[in-house]
């Protein structure tokens, strides 16, 4: 049986890093950081009360050096090991690691964890369980022909995935039977190059769905609870852009009925602590299973503002075997949350990664406002790691409140020297389409909000030019009035105050 934990080494970087540091020092537990060439300078090796350097920047020497992270984890005495997201995150070896070297992993077993890290097996075992799943076929696919021929029963168009695939990396579409070969190569040799095998199988390609995925949290006596949904339907390229809850189609009953078909999807894999079991709804509110993360998720924030649970403190608690404090009818959804996720990439040019030194950022606050941000002014953000550099979140009383906040936040919000994706966010806080809650994973194309944000960038520059002249026109007033040199500082400061 675990033991009380004492001190916790986060085998991670980030905002997820100074997160789990924030739960440890509520807890009153010591946290320990660890950090690669390039972090040298990040938040969170201050933040921690110790840090300990771990190697080269690329994550290979860094992150995902397990035999590293153990042997500093052991030096330090650190009793468990979180492991954030990404990274080691989800590698089955690793609890297994961690627990020869007489340390708590902070998630699930390795078993649960390779059950839920291939999806094939996965899907098998919810099927016996009666969760229902995506039709596709019943195993990997090995040729091309087995492919074509489950592709053709299933119906086009069809998503090649890989058993092993993981933050939207390893899917790709076929229209039609000659599309299906051509990507059948190119995913095979993605899904080898990314996950070490291929693994590939078939899945029905569902349109105009929404992704609605439900908060798990399980302990070491069998008891299982699910803390709401989450809908994260706003994607690029099969990634979460923005996560809400409530979702604006799930209502009590469905919620009832879905949240104990994915507690039961957890028991049906044994896992224990915090993951999400993940759902396509298709218009016609059928729900098909697809995964399970076995990890902390990104979007948990957006989970924390409507329970008022702290899901780092729950898996601790977990990890270190206690029971889960709570039933299933004590939970209760309080308003709405939404999360953007604030990416160093430019989605005025296809998302690109956009790098370098932050001179200076401005991060908003104020009623209901929440950031998980490793950013401070004169940070840098690194090429060789995830593109997300802030999360953040609105709580309103509802939804209408949520939205407003959210919309107000993101013009508060100022990082300069990068391009970020929060343009596009405040585009899609004033369309009609995402207010109405009619959302959907093609919902970018389908209501060509890349259009709007660049009406939008295009009026806000013109805004802000008009600022600009109206300022010149304002000094040369002062001057003529002859105003005071404090005034004219003032006015000067204005204009550099007013960003787009
Ligand atoms: P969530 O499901 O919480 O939205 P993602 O699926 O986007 O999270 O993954 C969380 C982070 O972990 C991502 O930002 C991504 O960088 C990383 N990640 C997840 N799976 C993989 C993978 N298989 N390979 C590389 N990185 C991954
Ligand atoms: P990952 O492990 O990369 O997160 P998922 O299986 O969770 O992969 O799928 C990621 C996203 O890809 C989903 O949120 C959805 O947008 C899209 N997707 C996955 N499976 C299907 C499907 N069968 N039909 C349509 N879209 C799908
Ligand atoms: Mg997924």
């Amino acid at each position: 049986m675990a033991g009380k934990i004492t001190s916790i080494l986060i085998a991670n970087r980030g905002e997820i890093a100074l997160r789990v540091i924030r739960g440890c020092k509520e807890l009153g537990i010591k946290s320990i950081a660890i950090y690669s060439d390039e972090d040298v300078r990040a938040i969170h090796v201050k933040r921690a009360d110790e840090a300990y350097h771990i190697g080269a920047a690329a994550p290979a020497q860094s992150y995902l050096n397990m035999a590293k992270i153990i042997e500093t984890a052991k030096a330090a005495g650190a009793d468990a090991i979180h492991p954030g997201y990404g990274f080691l995150s989800e590698n089955e070896n690793f609890p297994e690691l961690c627990d020869k070297n007489g340390m708590i992993f902070i998630g699930p077993t390795a078993k649960a964890m390779e059950v839920t890290g291939d999806k094939i097996k996965c899907k098998e075992v919810m099927t016996k369980a009666k969760v229902p799943t995506v039709p596709g076929s019943d195993g990997i696919i090995e040729d091309v022909d087995k492919a074509a021929d489950v592709a053709h029963k299933a119906g086009y168009p069809v998503l090649l995935k890989s058993a092993f695939g993981g933050g939207g990396r390893g899917i790709r579409l076929a229209n039609n039977e000659k599309e299906l070969r051509q990507e059948f190569e190119m995913a095979s040799a993605e899904s080898r190059a990314a996950f070490g095998k291929a693994a590939l199988y078939v899945e029905k390609y569902l349109q105009r769905i929404r992704h609605i995925e439900f908060q798990l949290i399980r302990d070491s006596h069998g008891n299982g609870r699910h803390l709401f949904e989450r809908e994260c339907s706003i994607q690029r390229r099969h990634q979460k852009l923005i996560e809400m809850s409530p979702s604006p189609v799930v209502d009590q009953k469905t919620r009832a009925h879905i949240g104990e078909i994915a507690v039961r999807a957890a028991a049906a894999v044994d896992y224990l602590n915090a993951g999400t079991a993940e759902f396509l709804r298709d218009q016609e509110g059928n729900f098909y299973f697809i995964e399970i993360n076995s990890r902390l998720q990104v979007e948990h924030p957006v989970t924390e503002l409507v329970t008022g649970l702290d899901l780092v403190k729950l898996q601790v608690a977990v990890a270190q075997g206690e029971e889960i404090p709570f039933k299933q009818e004590d939970l209760k959804m309080n308003g709405c949350a939404i999360e953007c996720r604030i990416n160093a990439e430019d989605p005025f040019y296809d998302f690109a990664p956009s790098v370098g030194p932050v001179p200076t950022c401005n991060i908003p606050y104020g009623p209901g406002i929440r950031v998980d941000t490793y950013l401070y002014p004169g940070c840098t953000v690194s090429g060789y790691y995830d593109s997300l550099v802030a999360k953040m979140l609105a709580w309103g009383s509802n939804f209408e409140e949520a939205r407003v906040r959210t919309k107000n936040a993101l013009d508060e919000f100022s990082i300069e020297g990068i391009n970020t994706t929060i343009p596009l966010y405040k585009t899609i806080m004033d369309d009609p389409n995402f207010i109405k809650g009619e959302l959907s994973t093609d919902y970018l194309d389908r209501f060509k909000i890349f259009d709007k944000m660049n009406e939008d960038a295009k009026a806000r520059a013109k805004d802000k030019a008009s600022a600009a002249v109206a300022a010149v026109l304002m000094q040369s007033e002062f001057v003529k009035k002859g105003a005071s040199q404090d005034a004219l500082a003032r006015s000067k400061w204005k204009m550099r105050g007013s960003t787009i």
